[in-house]
């Protein structure tokens, strides 16, 4: 599928498409934010740009990853990405423990891509 990005992440430039559409190439693939950030050499917001454009095409499928202080390194859970954040309080699915702030939980985005997309 190409995608055309048009005035949408004006930070583009060819290389970082290029860059992208690497890790694009294949329905399956997996992709967040600091792995983009990473191989691409760009900062962690403009790699949730890039997924926010992604997911409004309907190109990559969201979660939101939810982390609790008993694992740090660990999801304890997830829900679709742009339905905000979990409801409290909210039920650590490691330590089963019943969170009622936000201070105790991070959070990351997860795509997978639903097909081959070529930005352009
Ligand atoms: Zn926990």
């Amino acid at each position: 599928m190409r995608l055309v990005i048009g005035h949408r992440l004006a930070f583009m430039t060819e290389i970082l498409k290029r860059g992208m559409n690497a890790l694009l190439r294949a329905p399956g693939e997996e992709i967040m934010p600091h792995v983009i950030a990473i191989k691409l050499g760009i900062s962690r917001a403009e790699s949730l740009a890039i997924i926010a454009v992604l997911e409004a095409e309907e190109l990559v499928e969201s979660k939101l990853l939810i982390y609790h202080e008993c694992e740090l390194g660990v999801p304890a859970g997830a829900i679709p990405f742009g339905k905000g954040f979990p409801q409290l309080p909210w039920t650590c699915g490691l330590c089963e423990r019943s969170v009622d702030t936000y201070d105790e939980l991070r959070f990351d985005v997860q795509a997978r891509t639903l097909v081959a997309v070529e930005m352009v």
